[in-house]
């Protein structure tokens, strides 16, 4: 007997009756556009059902309907996850979010806004900023992402170093269970010692416990002015050792990014512009300061610039405009799109996360790793924080279906190495399925039985988001 059951044509007109007409589709074109995300299509699987609730009832029903017919779900927020995450391996019902995508408050009292999980990153930091405050948990597909996605990997970017990964401004969340029972969890208040967090355990989930239908989200002050620097750097160990000691420098640094000479070399050939000093530079690093007066701002670039320059970068530029520092930052977040540009197949899995004292070792054992695999790589990294993303590009005459072992086996042979300097497998993009065996072989045995314990908790039946995290399929 299969373990889950199949949507036959009475669930499926029971799922319609739910959502009301539009709201579930087994058209098999429509379903390819949920079979997959950013990881790549190698990586996707179909569902049997795409299913878009408009609010929480809605999702609480169909939670019921699966957990009786033991249907597998795997909730779905815009499909910009780079491990697998949103892609239902064990077909069944893909759960969207993107009809629940109201902001419905912005609290200035509280400084919180309350949100559903299908809106756009973006949208909700623009809300935001038209109230005077920062939502500083999005990443760089801000524009791209939903907010409930971001709530699910418990996602990072590029301001990390300075307001923290999302996990700091979740507040508050209303979650449906698989047997349909909705949590409210947290709220708008910024301390709690009432019992375990079930929220701090929610957050970074990947849909393997519940669905998120509502967030109550921390809003930053207004931040200050910024200036953006680019310090180019002939060797890739001098840029390095100059990272500490910006970081050190007391300086009010909200983002501090790398970028090699790969990955500038191809996404500025996407982008059609160029870097300053692009022949001669091997890496890049680029600075985000933030300031409340001129004097705070001259004194923090000036003191990062001389930082730079004394550690063997030959220029600092320092963005005199607005253009100057979209220019900077275009390059910066489009580097995956530039590697893809030049191989589609370009894999963005890699999300290593190491003390910052190890990142020179580490980024010497990315490079020889990636020599003896014959794996052609660009890196770009919020090496501010640790967390460097290698992206290597399909070996030629390699096939894709190869390609998808070889890259899981090559970003496994990285963790490993990771892992060994103190760090993990991910620090922000999550483990999806793409690192699920290499999570499972780093777990012991006795972390393992703990996390299956919460796992069961919460989902008894196995059918959230199953072929993830720590519950392999059997196939696995
Ligand atoms: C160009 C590019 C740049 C990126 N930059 C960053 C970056 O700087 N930092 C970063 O952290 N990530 C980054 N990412 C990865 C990705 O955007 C993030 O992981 C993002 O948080 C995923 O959001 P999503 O809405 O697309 O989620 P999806 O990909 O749809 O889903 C991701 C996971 O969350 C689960 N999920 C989604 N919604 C819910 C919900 N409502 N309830 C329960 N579970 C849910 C899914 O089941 C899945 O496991 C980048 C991706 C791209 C393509």
């Amino acid at each position: 007997m299969p373990r889950y059951g199949k949507i036959t044509k009475e669930i499926y007109g029971e799922l319609l009756a739910v959502t009301g007409p539009g709201g579930v589709t087994a058209d098999e074109e429509a379903l390819d556009n949920y079979a997959w995300d950013q990881a790549g299509r190698v990586w996707g699987h179909m569902p049997e059902a795409v299913v878009k609730p408009a609010d929480t009832e809605q999702v609480s029903k169909i939670m019921k309907i699966a957990s009786r017919e033991r249907i597998p779900v795997t909730p779905r927020g815009a499909g910009s996850g780079l491990n697998g995450g949103a892609v239902p391996r064990a077909g069944g019902i893909v759960l969207s979010l993107e009809r629940m995508n109201r902001i419905l408050e912005i609290d200035p009292v509280n400084r919180v806004a309350v949100v559903e999980p299908g809106v756009v990153t973006n949208d909700l930091c623009r809300a935001a900023a038209e109230r005077g405050f920062l939502y500083a948990g999005y990443p760089m597909s801000t524009e791209t992402s939903f907010i409930g996605g971001n709530f699910a990997t418990n996602a990072g970017g590029g301001k990390v170093i300075r307001y923290g990964s999302t996990r700091r401004h979740i507040l508050g969340a209303e979650v449906v269970l698989p047997s349909g029972e909705v949590l409210e969890l947290g709220g708008r208040y910024r301390k709690d010692t009432w019992g375990y967090s079930l929220l701090s355990l929610l957050v970074g989930s990947e849909g393997t416990l519940a669905v998120a239908t509502k967030l109550i989200v921390n809003l930053e002050p207004k931040p200050g002015r910024t200036v953006n620097l680019l310090a180019c750097y002939p060797t890739v160990e001098q840029l390095v050792e100059s990272v500490a000691k910006v970081i050190g420098s007391g300086r009010r640094i909200i983002s501090c990014e790398f970028m090699d000479r790969k990955l500038v070399k191809y996404t500025t050939e996407y982008l059609g512009c160029t870097l300053p000093e692009q022949e001669r530079s091997e890496a890049y690093l680029l600075i985000q300061l933030e300031g409340d007066t001129d004097e705070q701002l001259e004194d923090g670039y000036e003191t990062v610039g001389k930082i730079c320059l004394a550690g063997g970068a030959f220029e600092v530029f320092v963005a005199e405009s607005r253009t100057d520092s979209a220019a900077m930052w275009n390059v910066r977040q489009n580097g995956l799109e530039g590697m893809r540009a030049k191989d589609p197949y370009a894999c963005s899995s890699g999300d290593l996360m190491v003390p910052l004292s190890a990142v020179p070792e580490m980024l010497r054992r990315i490079k020889k790793i990636a020599e003896e695999w014959n794996v052609e790589i660009g890196i770009i990294a919020h090496i501010g924080d640790g967390n460097i993303h290698p992206i290597p590009l399909k070996p030629d005459g390699m096939s894709p279906e190869e390609w998808a072992r070889y890259a899981e086996d090559f970003f496994a042979a990285l963790i490993r190495e990771a892992i060994a300097l103190g760090g993990v497998g991910s620090g922000e993009h999550g483990v999806g399925h793409v690192k699920q065996k290499i999570l499972l072989e780093n777990k012991t045995p006795a972390e393992l039985e703990v996390l299956r314990g919460v796992k069961k908790a919460f989902d008894p039946l196995g059918i959230m988001n199953p072929g993830k995290m720590f519950s392999p399929l059997e196939e696995d």
